[in-house]
């Protein structure tokens, strides 16, 4: 408890019942200083700040929250009135895949005075995820009303057969009803798939939710493979009982490029069009994989461009976005395809090198040094140079995943500011 809530006569009560309040409060509230050290936190951002963070971590929020938003320190430290809003429902995405872990927060901070900070955190992974099924079902109904010529329709009874079926179906699928009729729509699934009982988890998700949309190859009766979008709705009776289920599916093997490209657009940075973070981890756990399964090496880069604030302050916020953008492209024809890289925060960026070794990586690391401080960026006809600081590291025992790899990185890119700047640093194996 801050001294200046529970100090001070005729404070007392007061201070009992903002405890209780805080002990019962829905949502997670720390208060802290603006640094991040916590003064408070009442039992639910305990909980939910738990699974994430050692206990040690917990005494300040910024660096328990440093892998997911490492911003927040900064929105913190640049606030510059003596109260208000400092951000509102800022969306943390935690990476847990558990389910009895919050996946996404929300978190809010608010200035209540000079030097002190209120968190607010909320749990609303169910809320995103239910953002995201809406989105789905509105392109999703758009598309159909886009494309009426392509779609079948069907009819499944309360276990999942077919019931029904038309000549829309026929045109699509080439198969006539007596092929179908009585069966589950695992006809249409390639085998290996429908020994997994895909079709069957569709109608299952439906009768849960209501309805499910699902796309994949699926096969014709004369074998050949189309890109099919599937949404089962489940058809209900005022007794909320399931009688069965309507179908619809698309072949949109045409428009599967979409569907590319929008995947492209969630997984990729804006500004820069390299990796997002969540895509750079998602890569990432892959090549981490390769690594456990094959024993190939992976090496880590950190970047950070020195002094960028500088650029900011003197030529403006829209050159330095320039300024990253170049750099990104540049970083991106300098590495090899196979490589990954990912924009972490403002303008850190981190690299996997998969096949290479620590010293492979320095090589790398330095010339990427080299391109961009020959690079000399332009904005508006003004060239504005830039140099990078770069920390270089290796899985091994000591650093076996990633976030063990990039911390290691990250100390070798401290240790390259601390060292002038513009320079890259090799982290070897030292503990944590
Ligand atoms: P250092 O050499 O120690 O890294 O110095 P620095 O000035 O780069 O310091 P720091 O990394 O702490 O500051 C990064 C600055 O980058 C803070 C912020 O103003 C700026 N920044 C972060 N994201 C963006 C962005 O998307 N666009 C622009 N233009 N600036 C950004
Ligand atoms: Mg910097
Ligand atoms: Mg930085």
């Amino acid at each position: 408890m801050s001294a200046a809530l529970a100090a001070g006569d005729g404070l007392v009560d007061e201070s009992e019942r903002l405890l209780e309040f805080l002990y019962v409060c829905p949502v997670g509230l720390v208060e802290m200083n603006e640094a991040g050290a916590v003064s408070l936190m009442n039992p639910l951002a305990a909980r939910l700040l738990m699974p994430i963070a050692p206990p040690s971590a917990l005494a300040n929020l910024f660096e328990a929250l440093e892998p997911y938003a490492p911003d927040l320190r900064y929105m913190a430290s640049s606030f510059a009135d003596e109260r208000g809003t400092v951000c509102e429902n800022r969306r943390i995405h935690l990476r847990q895949g558990r389910s009895d872990t919050p996946e996404v927060l929300a978190c809010s901070l608010i200035k209540i005075e000079r030097d002190r900070i209120m968190a607010v955190l909320t749990d609303v992974t169910e809320q995103v995820a239910q953002e995201r099924r809406l989105k789905e079902a509105e392109s999703w109904f758009s598309m159909i009303l886009a494309g009426v010529n392509d779609f079948a329709l069907l009819s499944l009874d309360a276990t999942g057969r077919i019931s029904a079926w038309n000549v829309s179906g026929e045109r699509q699928t080439g198969y006539v009803s007596r092929d179908v009729l009585g069966r589950t729509m695992n006809v249409f699934y390639f085998p290996d798939e429908a020994v997994q009982g895909r079709a069957l988890q569709q109608v299952d998700f439906a009768r849960r939710d209501g309805w499910h949309i699902d796309e994949g190859w699926r096969r014709r009766k004369d074998g050949s493979r189309y890109w099919c979008q599937s949404l089962v709705s489940a058809l209900e009776e005022k007794t909320g009982e399931v009688t069965g289920f309507s179908v619809v599916l698309r072949d949109v093997t045409q428009s599967k490029t979409n569907a590319e490209e929008i995947r492209r657009l969630i997984t990729t940075d804006q500004l820069t069009g390299v990796s997002n973070r969540a895509r750079f981890y998602e890569l990432g756990e892959a090549e981490l994989t390769r690594w456990k399964r094959f024993g190939q090496p992976l090496s880590a880069l950190m970047i950070d461009l020195d002094h960028f604030k500088r650029i900011n302050d003197t030529h403006g916020h829209a050159a330095g976005d320039e300024v990253l953008k170049q750099v990104a492209v540049a970083l991106q024809t300098t590495l090899r395809s196979i490589d990954i890289i990912g924009r972490l925060g403002g303008e850190e960026f981190a690299i996997l090198l998969p096949s290479i070794e620590l010293a492979g990586a320095e090589m790398v690391a330095e010339r990427l040094r080299r391109v961009i401080s020959g690079l000399i960026p332009t904005f508006e006809g003004t060239a504005i140079p830039v140099t990078l600081s770069i920390g270089c590291s290796e899985l091994s025992a000591e650093a076996a995943d990633l976030d063990a790899l990039l911390r290691q990185a990250d100390r070798g890119l401290y240790s390259a500011k601390e060292g002038g700047r513009n320079r890259v640093v090799v982290q070897r194996g030292a503990a944590a």
